[in-house]
C-alpha cells in the first residue's frame, strides 16, 4: 500500500528514476548470470561424453539423450557423440589375453591347467582358437612360395613328463644318480611344468625338406626362406619368435627360430613394435 502512494508523492521523480535503473539492471544481470550457467553447464556435460565415451561405448550416447532433447544447444554434441560411438567399437576387438599365458622356468603351469585342442598339421593338435590362425598363416606363406612343416605343436605334460623320465631312467642306467641325471637331462628336454608346448600355443616350424639334412632342430633354420617369411609374416597371424638370438638372457632360452608363440595379432604387434619378450611384456603389463 505505502508503495503505490510513494509515486503519488512530490519527491518521487529522483527516486522513480534510481529505482527504474535497478528494476531494469537486475533482469540483465539475472539474464546474464543465467546465460553464463547454461554455457558453463553446456561446456561441463560437453566434457563429460567424451571421457565417457572412452570408458564405454553404449551407455553415455543413451544417457545423453535426455539432455539434447530438453537443450536446444546440445544437439551438436548429441551429433557429435553419435559418430564417436562408433569408434569406441574398436575396444571390443579380441585381445586374447588367454594367449599371454607365461610358461618358463620360474613361470610353471598349473597341473591342472586344460586345453582345448584341435587337430593341425602333420597329425599335431594344437589350441583350437590359436589352430585357425595357424591354418591361414601357413596358406599365406604356402601362396607365397614357402610351405612350412609344423614338426611340434601342442604337447601334453604327462608326454613331457614321460619324455623326462625315459631320459633321466637311461642316465641313471648309465651309472648317474637321480640328481645327477635329471640335471643332465633338463639340458636338452624341458621339466615338466616349464614347456610352452603344453600350452598349445607353442609351434615349431620348419621348411618341408629340413629333416632330410638336419638330425634336429638347429639354428640352420634361421637361413631358409620360411624363416624370413616368418620374420616378416608371422606378426599378422600372431605369432612372435619366442626365443630371439639377442634376448637369451631373459628368456633363458637359447636362440630357437623355429619356436614360434602364439598371443594373438594384437599383442604380437605391440611385442613386435616395442622388440620385447614375452617375459618383459606380460611384466609389463603386470601379468607376471
Ligand atoms: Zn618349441
Amino acid at each position: 500500500m505505502p508503495q503505490k502512494r510513494r509515486p503519488q508523492s512530490g519527491a518521487r521523480p529522483p527516486r522513480k528514476k534510481g529505482s527504474k535503473k535497478a528494476n531494469v539492471l537486475v533482469p540483465i544481470l539475472i539474464l546474464m548470470i543465467l546465460v553464463l550457467l547454461l554455457v558453463f553447464s553446456f561446456a561441463l556435460s560437453g566434457g563429460e561424453s567424451s571421457e565417457n565415451q572412452s570408458e564405454t561405448s553404449s551407455q553415455p550416447s543413451s544417457s545423453e539423450n535426455p539432455q539434447s532433447s530438453s537443450q536446444d544447444p546440445s544437439g551438436s554434441p548429441a551429433s557429435e557423440s553419435s559418430e564417436t560411438a562408433t569408434s569406441p567399437g574398436e575396444e571390443t576387438v579380441d585381445k586374447m589375453d588367454w594367449a599371454l599365458i607365461l610358461v618358463n622356468q620360474t613361470h610353471i603351469l598349473p597341473d591342472d591347467y586344460e586345453v582345448k585342442t584341435a587337430d593341425s598339421f602333420n597329425g599335431k593338435e594344437f589350441e583350437y582358437r590359436a589352430n585357425e590362425y595357424l591354418k591361414e598363416m601357413f596358406a599365406a606363406a604356402e601362396a607365397d612360395g614357402c610351405p612350412m612343416f609344423l614338426t611340434s605343436a601342442y604337447r601334453s605334460k604327462s608326454y613331457q613328463t614321460g619324455l623326462f623320465e625315459q631320459s633321466v631312467k637311461t642316465l641313471m642306467g648309465q651309472g648317474m644318480t637321480r640328481e645327477e641325471a635329471e640335471a643332465e637331462t633338463a639340458r636338452n628336454i624341458a621339466v615338466p611344468g616349464q614347456s610352452e608346448h603344453a600350452t598349445g600355443l607353442a609351434a615349431d616350424i620348419v621348411n618341408p625338406g629340413f629333416f632330410n639334412q638336419h638330425a634336429e632342430l638347429n639354428e640352420a633354420f634361421a637361413n631358409t626362406k620360411q624363416s624370413d617369411w616368418l620374420l616378416e609374416h608371422a606378426v599378422d597371424y600372431g605369432f612372435v619368435l619366442r626365443y630371439p638370438k639377442d634376448k637369451t638372457d631373459i628368456t633363458g632360452i637359447n636362440y630357437e627360430p623355429w619356436h614360434w608363440r602364439f598371443v594373438g595379432p594384437y599383442h604380437a604387434k605391440k611385442m613386435k613394435e616395442m622388440n620385447v619378450t614375452l617375459e618383459e611384456y606380460t611384466q609389463m603389463l603386470g601379468l607376471s
